[in-house]
């Protein structure tokens, strides 16, 4: 694009025609305040902190919505503009409750910020004149309508981003709020709990229950890291205070989802209340009881030594990380030859010899068709792609049963038996994208594998780390009836219900290497102490195949350990030479994931 050349308060700028000022001068190291605006959100120019005069213009101009010019002539900070503003602020800071000290935001407030930078001292105007409801009838949420200076950010974040629609302005003047659902409690409305709309208030006015009034975020450490809770690989900033996880926000640099999250990434996993299993376990005399890692893994290794490899069975979760299912794959199915070796997820088969789309296709589609995948249960942020692709204009056609979570969104509902007339759309369509996961018929596998050049085929993996485990070997399906030594790594997850785990119960040696107590663990005759998401290192593999950087934010829990490290520990044992050190394995499992 052509840049234009304009100046900003004397200093010559160059900027791409079509830019804001405020993007312009931003580029430049000008700094412009702001409020409403935030730059993953469309501009609106609604709060006028923004204000700039431009040489020639009556009056003064919003900079995020004002479009740059050649020769144009800005000023930023000017005396008026700066009564201008004082005078936003100060009706802001009237209009409302804003005694900062009583705010699970003061020290982190982008209105408390600008009126310590604007030197606002005092109430100029009558203030608090009107109480304002709290709701607190989410799960995870707080909505205190008295903190919000109605700057729309999570009107448009849930619209925008999540592309969910619940949140909009009701009332005019002095009554506006912000509300659910044309009124119905934040708790009871069609709110997702994707959480996106409090991380990207400015105010208190929407904030998460767990982690408020724990302490500032600012002053909090920030660890960037990547959720492992399914295939999208969102990339995390995890919050601590104290050495312990304070929140999870979407980092709003991540590849995949832009600051996005969903309710099972950003809250699920603070609110887990299972006990951690903390020290390795041994079953001696029938009853099981703590060990020493050398005396687990010993009674591991031993058992191993003496098993035929077809009565080796393995299952695994596809939550691990690429270096710990590197290992599963290495040790397991290469050297100890174990071939009856399963992943806990279904996966989706493989159509296309290499991808032929990513998830950033889904914004750029006409027509999507999603088939044999429910990415608003298992890809949540994938979804959201998808709603906001349909809200933009393209055609949603969900082949798959009704039960579907994108059937209410979708333009057409199809049965997996009618996939010739979902394929007629793609063809005649542009930009096809094309979703499938786990459910796809073999027919409807088939029918996709002709799809022509143009369209973008992803396939949406049910599980976490699913593509790195079907690299390594680990996907192959699982028989535990013929199993008389079971390696089992439910890692976090609960496997307490799983069918095939009832029926292998009690027939063979069983070594079960997870997080948290269960059932499972208690049949167990070693159990391995794993640390969780948030305490180990490593790299996941996406859906799409990229590979992304899980960072340990808090130690292990007691004597946990990462699960690379148990399986790395476990194959050194064996006398196998298969990667000591994480760099070692991170670079090996890279290798074989090219
Ligand atoms: S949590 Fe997400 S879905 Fe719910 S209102 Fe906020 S942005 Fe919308
Ligand atoms: S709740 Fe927060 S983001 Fe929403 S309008 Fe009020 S201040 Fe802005
Ligand atoms: S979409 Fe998946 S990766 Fe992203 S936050 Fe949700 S669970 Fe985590």
């Amino acid at each position: 694009m052509e840049n234009v050349t304009l100046t900003i308060n004397g200093q010559k700028v160059s900027a791409p025609a079509g830019s804001t000022v405020l993007k312009a001068a931003r580029q430049a190291g000008i700094d412009i305040p702001t409020l409403c605006n935030h730059p993953a959100l469309a501009p609106v120019g609604i709060c006028r902190m923004c204000l700039v005069e431009v040489k020639g213009m009556p009056t003064f101009q919003p900079a995020c919505t004002f479009l740059v010019n050649e020769g144009m002539e800005i000023q930023t900070e000017s005396p008026p503009l700066v009564e201008a503003r004082k005078f936003v602020l100060d009706m802001l800071f009237s209009e409302r409750n804003h005694f900062c000290m009583y705010c699970e935001m003061s020290g982190d407030c982008e209105l408390q910020n600008l009126g310590y930078r604007y030197g606002i001292d005092h109430w100029v105007y009558p203030t608090y004149t009107k109480r304002f409801p709290v709701d607190s009838s989410h799960k995870n949420l707080v909505m205190e309508h008295n903190r919000c200076v109605l700057c729309w950010r999570c009107v448009r974040s849930c619209a925008e981003l999540t592309a969910n629609h619940t949140l909009d302005l009701r009332k005019r003047g002095i009554d506006s709020m912000i509300h659910a659902d044309s009124h119905l409690p934040f708790g009871e409305s069609s709110c997702i709990s994707c959480g996106g709309c409090a991380q990207i208030c400015p105010t208190g006015a929407i904030f998460e229950k767990r982690s408020a009034f724990m302490g500032r975020g600012k002053l909090a450490e920030h660890v960037k890291s990547t959720c492992s809770r399914c295939s999208v690989g969102c990339g995390l900033e995890i919050y601590i205070r104290g050495g312990n996880v304070l929140r999870l926000e979407g980092d709003w640099d991540g590849a995949v989802n832009g600051g996005r999250l969903c309710q099972k990434g950003r809250f699920e996993p603070l609110s887990e209340t299972r006990p951690r299993v903390t020290q390795p376990l041994l079953r001696r005399n029938g009853k099981i009881g703590p060990a020493s890692w050398d005396e687990a893994l010993q009674s591991v290794a031993a058992h191993l030594g003496n098993i035929a490899a077809a009565e080796i069975g393995v299952l695994t979760s596809s939550r691990l990380t690429n270096e710990a299912l590197y290992l599963l794959g290495k040790l397991f199915r290469q050297e100890l030859r174990a071939a009856n070796v399963g992943l806990s997820d279904r996966t989706a088969p493989k159509l296309m010899d290499q991808p032929r789309g990513t998830l950033a296709d889904i914004l750029a589609g006409d027509v999507i068709l999603v088939v044999g995948a429910d990415p608003v249960k298992d890809q949540p942020v994938a979804s959201f792609l998808i709603k906001r692709a349909a809200d933009k204009g393209a055609r949603l056609i969900v082949v798959d049963g009704p039960d579907n979570g994108l059937a209410a969104f979708a333009h057409q509902r199809l049965e997996m038996a009618e996939i010739g007339k979902a394929l007629e759309f793609a063809e005649r369509a542009e930009h096809p994208v094309v979703l499938y996961g786990a459910e796809v018929s073999e027919k409807a596998g088939e029918a996709l594998k002709k799809l022509p050049a143009k369209a973008a085929v992803l396939a949406l993996e049910p599980g976490a780390n699913t593509r790195a485990a079907a690299a390594f070997g680990l996907a192959n399906g699982f028989k535990p009836d013929a199993a008389k030594f079971l390696y089992l790594v439910p890692g976090e997850e609960n496997w307490d219900g799983r069918e095939e785990l009832q029926k292998a119960g009690g027939k063979g040696f069983t070594v079960v290497q997870a997080s948290f107590e269960s059932a499972l663990t208690a049949k167990a005759d070693v159990v391995l102490p794993m640390a969780i998401w948030s305490e180990r290192g490593g790299t996941l593999t996406n859906t799409e195949g990229r590979v992304q950087q899980t960072s340990p934010a808090v130690k292990p829990a007691a004597e946990a350990k990462p699960d690379w490290e148990i399986l790395s520990l476990l194959a050194q044992r064996l006398g196998k030479k298969l990667g000591a050190s994480l760099d070692e394995l991170s670079a090996r499992a890279a290798q074989e994931l090219k």
